[in-house]
């Protein structure tokens, strides 16, 4: 099908294919707008409502939201039509990694230089709980400036299922990225298994061929399971003894993330990333959605709602991914819907308690979770004192009168990181909070 000329969502205009999927088409797209290069990935809603994919890809999305590294496609949007979910992605230029290894094998340092954004990139998103389980070839792409940029980190819930469904051998192709215990389907750690596959790339890497192949697929299965691959002569001895330890066929004794971020091999030259470059207030790259589905966050934005009170803008700030989706006909997520609010950055309380004591209750919280509290312009500015993943944890607490009897607490992080805002709006903040919550 030709998508020349094309318009989505009056927003982007679609290019060329980049490439397919079992699942997807992934189209070149401009941003009508900004001009920004974007990649946008075609999911066709028939083929996964029909293997019963729905919550898998309601995950993933939440989980994309939450991984941004610099050596991670960047999941921008995501749109969805009757039949059809596009995502919006980060554009990588440079192309799929492999073209140049299929050139020839790479010198030792460059490849010592992908194989370290590949593992700051894969242990950036296993600290946040995600695994890819499937890196390979065909994920681990190039932009611009020749940084390996890792894609479908997120994804892997997807194609978890098709593994079930013992699809894996038809549509997968080679299973030579695939650790052994995957293979047996013993159950198994995503991390492991995910470190696993990082061998293999890095074999690939250096010698321009596979560790594990075979023209008979159940050999090729018999040397994975065996750990059984040889190192062609060029290969140092250090960065021999580490493949050893990250191609062992035991997941229990294979070498651990942290261990391997230690190993001299290596470190030589390693500069890590500082995490996320971009901040990761999650809304703000979607706010433009409120336009598309204009309907639906009106809907939500209703007219008494205490921005309005306040004669601030409607800007939709609370138009998210899952509002889209769970906004957009035939993909209707709203039983699963308050799982995925967590994930917001934005809290919100409704109370009957007056403004005062509402202060007061949030100044002795925040005095037993250690936080300095300031007043300010109308806000209630928490500030954490522990140095954490990305400095000092901030939040904005707003307090807004829908009536004069009823309040809403608007929480906002302000600074730090995402996942230890979270953990204390759950496990600090929500529980005390729990005599003025109003449901
Ligand atoms: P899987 O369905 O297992 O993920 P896949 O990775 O081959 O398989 P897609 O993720 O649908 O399938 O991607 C198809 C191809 O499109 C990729 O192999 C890659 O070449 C290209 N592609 C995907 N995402 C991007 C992107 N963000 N920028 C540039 N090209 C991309
Ligand atoms: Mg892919």
């Amino acid at each position: 099908m030709d998508k020349k000329g094309n318009i989505l969502m009056q927003k982007y205009e679609l290019g060329r294919l980049l490439g397919q999927g079992t699942f997807a088409k992934v189209y070149y797209a401009r941003d009508l707008k900004s001009g920004q290069s974007v990649a946008i990935k075609i999911v066709d809603k028939e083929k996964i409502l029909r293997v019963g994919l729905i919550d898998q890809i309601k995950r993933e999305i939440s989980v994309m939201r939450l991984v941004r590294h610099p050596n991670v496609v960047q999941l921008y949007e995501v749109m969805a039509t009757k039949t059809k979910i596009y995502f919006a992605m980060e554009y990588a230029k440079g192309g799929e990694l492999f073209n140049k290894v299929a050139k020839g094998r790479l010198k030792e340092d460059l490849a010592r230089k992908y194989f370290q954004q590949l593992i700051g990139a894969v242990d950036f998103c296993h600290s946040r709980g995600v695994y890819h389980r499937d890196l390979k070839p065909e994920n681990l792409l190039l932009d611009e400036d020749e940084n390996l940029k890792v894609s479908d980190f997120g994804l892997s819930a997807l194609r978890e299922s098709r593994r079930q469904d013992g699809l894996l051998h038809t549509t997968c192709g080679t299973p030579a990225y695939v650790a052994p215990e995957v293979i047996s389907k013993r159950g198994y750690d995503g991390a492991k298994a995910d470190i696993w596959s990082c061998g293999v790339v890095l074999f690939v890497l250096l010698a321009g061929y596979l560790p594990f192949h075979d023209q008979n697929l159940m050999e090729m299965y018999r040397k994975i399971s065996r750990g059984e691959f040889k190192c062609p002569q060029w290969f140092q001895l250090e960065v021999r003894k580490l493949l050893s330890k990250i191609l062992d066929p035991n997941p229990y004794s294979r070498i651990t993330m942290s261990k391997l971020m230690e190993n001299s091999w290596f470190i030589k030259g390693f500069k890590p990333l500082e995490p996320p470059l971009c901040n990761d207030d999650e809304d703000n790259d979607l706010d433009e959605l409120g336009d598309i589905f204009t309907a639906s966050a009106s809907d939500s934005e209703g007219i008494t709602t205490p921005r309005a009170l306040k004669g601030h803008s409607m800007k939709p700030t609370c138009v998210n991914a899952f509002d889209i989706i769970s906004h957009s006909q035939g993909f209707n997520l709203s039983g699963l819907f308050d799982e995925y609010m967590v994930y917001k950055p934005e809290e919100r309380f409704t109370t009957t308690q007056s403004p005062s004591i509402i202060v007061s209750k949030l100044g002795e919280i925040a005095e037993t979770e250690r936080f300095k509290v300031k007043m300010k312009g109308g806000m209630v500015k928490l500030q954490g004192c522990k140095e954490g993943r990305k400095g000092q944890l901030q939040i904005d607490a707003e307090i807004f009168e829908v009536t004069p009897s009823l309040h809403i607490v608007e929480l906002k992080k302000t600074a730090g990181d995402t996942m230890e805002y979270r953990d204390f709006c759950n496990q600090g903040l929500k529980p005390s909070l729990k005599d003025v919550v109003w449901t």
